[in-house]
């Protein structure tokens, strides 16, 4: 059954008197367990759709539901209180906040919660740290740690709400190679835990590593062959 339904999604953003499409027609589901992959070029509208799936934005038109609640259209509030409640999500920049701890970064997403006493929000830091190996750290500041193991952390605080989806861009981009395959290696694991994953990448490799792979290009999903055809005419 489908965590998530995109019907015939437009995004479209006005500046200056320009439009930009910059997603045109996007349709698909998104199952409960799947780990999916979104690759195009730069530009191809990969960060809009994902802020759209993360109720970071929303579509222009177009039809999304998630957990079967109709999400398209809800106030700034209602988006933040379901986005808070379903959605982890993970960033290139690992985004941890630098005079926070590692456990008070983890904790951060249960202290916007109702009703998470403090003895269950140390439990449950505790555990999401232990799953990505860096409950030995609770101490440090991100600054002490290297960009693989912020990752770690930042994949700590994406996990520590239970959130029912997922979604990571570009998780990999500011990691070197060793330390990408092992964030990758964590998103499998949590993707055979039972976690649902969305992730945007540039890099054919770690596309790989998902499911299924969705191609976007120009605002469009499209299929692998398209794609390739399409980057060669440009
Ligand atoms: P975002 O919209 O999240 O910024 P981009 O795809 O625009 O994502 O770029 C993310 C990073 O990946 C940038 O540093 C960009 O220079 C790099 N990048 C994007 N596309 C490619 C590509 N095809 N090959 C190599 N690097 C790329
Ligand atoms: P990608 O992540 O694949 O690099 P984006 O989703 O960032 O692509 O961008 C898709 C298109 O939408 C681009 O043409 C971009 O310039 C445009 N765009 C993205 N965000 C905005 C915005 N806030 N205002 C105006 N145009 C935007």
């Amino acid at each position: 059954n489908a965590l998530l339904e995109l019907k015939d999604i437009a995004k479209v953003f006005y500046t200056d008197e320009v439009e930009t499409h910059a997603l045109s027609g996007v349709h698909f589901d998104i199952q409960r367990g799947e780990y999916i992959s979104i690759t195009g070029p730069s530009g191809c509208g990969k960060s809009t759709l994902l802020s759209i799936l993360g109720l970071l934005d929303s579509p222009t038109s177009g039809s999304y539901r998630l957990n079967n609640v109709p999400v398209e259209d809800i106030s700034a509030a209602e988006r933040a209180r379901i986005r808070n409640k379903e959605i982890g999500f993970i960033f290139q920049a690992f985004n941890l906040i630098g005079d926070l701890t590692v456990f008070e970064n983890v904790e951060l997403p249960l202290t916007y919660r109702d009703g998470v006493s403090k003895a269950e929000r140390r439990d449950r830091v505790q555990e999401a740290l232990e799953r990505v190996g860096m409950a030995h750290r609770l101490k440090h500041y991100p600054s002490q740690l290297s960009g693989g193991q912020q990752q770690r952390v930042a994949v700590a605080r994406a996990l520590v709400g239970k959130p029912s989806l997922l979604l990571a861009d570009e998780p990999t981009g500011n990691l070197d190679s060793k330390n990408g395959e092992a964030v990758m290696a964590l998103l499998d694991e949590l993707h055979k835990s039972g976690s649902t994953i969305a992730m945007v990448t540039h890099d054919p490799r770690y596309a790989d590593f998902a499911q299924r792979k969705i191609f976007m290009f120009d605002g469009r999903v499209v299929d692998e062959e398209t794609l390739h055809r399409l980057r060669k005419e440009e």
